[in-house]
């Protein structure tokens, strides 16, 4: 059985996106590579997310997007399609990648989801590694954040791309062995208050993966992605209406824009191996590895956010 690997860098309005296009094309291949060798979708979807969390140009881990506090304060979910085990921490400061904290919280813990002050003591008695705030924040970060604050906004890192950066991040993927995995991470909204938390690390709304369906990761504006429960909505098209990736992708897009006028995207591999996206933004970034075949993209790059776009499948988009 051959693997599939699907990451995305984030939805949006993304301006000159071919500034992405070699780090999501480097990860993805490293993902594809550990697959080759025989790694498991899990261990795939960690190390493409944790490359991406160490990226500055991504709203995740080093580099994340500042709530109204100037504090990085990070959440990551991740989902074992084989047993729907699953890990998330949210709120997180300090933690160097939080996508490594939730899978010791899926691995090593009874519990799905951790938060804050908990979540980090917990990481430190598990030996994971912490930073300096100065290692989170960079200096667009900050200026960022003041322009949110001049407007008083709350938005979507990629709705400031003009000022180069950023995006939540995700993967999914299938193991040669069929299995299924995905992960999410994000710094949230620029400018969100403090201890709000989005979709990103909430099972079923930024996050899931079963073999029965499908795995997926979502990026928008987390609030219409909790209110959809999107992720398993889109899974749940997979299972019960035999929809393939590429139309269960659409599907769900279709339905966060005709209920709750939802700003996003989602990238999804199936049990088959098809991996697709779609959105309702301008433009998502993503990168796919099926079949030997790399491909990048960003998106249909619309003027205007409408109704659902595809990004395509991963053979031929
Ligand atoms: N979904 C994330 C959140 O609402 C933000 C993003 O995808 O950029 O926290």
């Amino acid at each position: 059985m051959n693997a599939s690997l699907m990451i995305h860098g984030g939805a949006g309005a993304i301006r000159s996106p071919e500034r992405f296009f070699e780090s999501l094309r480097s990860v993805v291949r490293s993902g594809d590579d550990l697959l080759a060798s025989g790694a498991s979708a899990i261990e795939a979807v960690a190390h493409c997310v944790t490359l991406l969390e160490d990226d500055t140009l991504y709203n995740a881990g080093r580099g994340a997007a500042l709530n109204a506090d100037g504090v990085a304060c990070c959440d990551a979910s991740i989902m074992d399609g084989r047993t729907l085990g699953a890990g998330a921490v949210a709120g997180v400061r300090g933690v160097r990648n939080p996508v490594a904290l939730a899978r010791i919280v899926m691995e090593e813990t009874r519990h799905v989801l951790l938060v804050g002050e908990g979540a980090e003591r917990f990481g430190r008695a598990r030996g994971v590694r912490f930073e300096n705030e100065s290692y989170f924040v960079t200096e667009e970060r900050r200026e960022q954040l003041a322009r949110a604050k001049e407007r008083h906004a709350t938005t979507l890192d990629h709705m400031q791309a003009e000022h180069g950066k950023l995006g939540t991040v995700g993967a999914v993927a299938r193991d040669r062995d069929g299995n299924l995995a995905a992960a999410t991470s994000t710094g949230g909204l620029i400018n969100q208050m403090s201890g709000r938390v989005g979709d990103s690390p909430i099972i079923g709304a930024g996050c899931f993966a079963d073999n029965a369906g499908c795995a997926v990761s979502c990026t928008g504006v987390g609030e219409d992605f909790l209110r959809t429960a999107l992720a398993r909505t889109a899974s749940f098209f997979v299972e019960s209406q035999e929809m393939d990736a590429a139309r269960a992708a659409e599907a769900a897009v279709a339905y966060l824009v005709r209920r709750v006028q939802g700003s996003g995207g989602l990238i999804v591999v199936d049990r088959n191996g098809v991996c697709a996206a779609a959105h309702s933004t301008p433009g998502m970034l993503m990168a796919s590895a099926c079949d030997g075949k790399i491909t990048v993209s960003a998106g249909r790059q619309r003027e205007k956010a409408a109704g659902p776009s595809t990004g395509g499948r991963c053979d031929g988009y």
